[in-house]
């Protein structure tokens, strides 16, 4: 793959630059924001590994300002501990997945290995659901209502996908944590909730009160065949 790290501190970015070139990436790096989002929007990247605290432009806003630019690209963010809100904010501009300092080399590299497997291949089940008057386009992560059209994250299009395939039942927040991101001990299902939370906001009218992804009290979410 050819990744942009984007990391600020220069003994974690060589880190992060060793690390992806042993894993044979081919590795561009950028050291404040501003470049980040100039870079990602010029050259062809598969991934980009984006840094949270960034000079000249935070990596919330070069993470919206990428995802503007190119909707598929996938953003794994780097957070750090305890920073829960910079997590929701990410996740609701576009990024895909995160991994909180300090990580593991091993942990890091098999999710950039799973979000550029995942983005390059185009998994089983229908191509296009409609809901009401959404048209929702699974293998290019777009949703289309009349003229208006917005562009979906990968775990935002696998949530829809999950739930339509399994619209005669309620599915568990465990079970879309394993089907959509893949079984992984670490993460929370409060994950869930909060890409779902996301999702209701670019695709429900009301949001507080949705009718495509409904809650389903003590078990998890459901298709709601608006
Ligand atoms: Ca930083």
């Amino acid at each position: 793959m050819q990744i942009l790290i984007v990391e600020d501190e220069g003994v974690l970015r060589d880190g992060l630059l060793d690390l992806m070139r042993a894993a044979g990436h081919r590795v561009d790096e950028a050291a404040d924001g501003l470049t980040a989002v100039k870079q990602a929007t010029a050259v062809p990247y598969d991934l980009v590994l984006l840094d949270l605290m960034l000079p000249t432009l935070d990596g919330i806003e070069v993470c919206r300002r990428i995802r503007l630019a190119r909707p598929f690209l996938p953003i794994l963010m780097l957070t750090a501990r305890g920073s829960e809100d910079d997590v929701v904010l990410g996740l609701g501009v576009g990024a895909d997945d995160y991994v909180t300092k300090p990580f593991g080399a091993k942990e890091l590299l098999a999710r950039v290995e799973a979000l550029g497997r995942r983005a390059k291949t185009v998994p089983g089940g229908p191509e296009a659901i409609q809901a009401g008057e959404w048209r929702f386009d699974l293998g290019h992560c777009l949703g289309q209502k009349g003229k208006k059209r917005i562009a979906l994250t990968a775990r935002e299009t696998g949530i829809l996908r999950c739930l339509y395939q399994q619209r005669a039942r309620a599915v568990s927040r465990s079970e879309l944590l394993e089907q959509v991101w893949g079984a992984r001990a670490d993460m929370e299902t409060r994950t869930v909730d909060m890409t779902i939370a996301n999702l209701r906001q670019k695709i429900e009218r009301d949001p507080g009160n949705p009718k495509i992804v409904v809650t389903v009290k003590g078990v998890g979410y459901a298709w709601g065949e608006p």
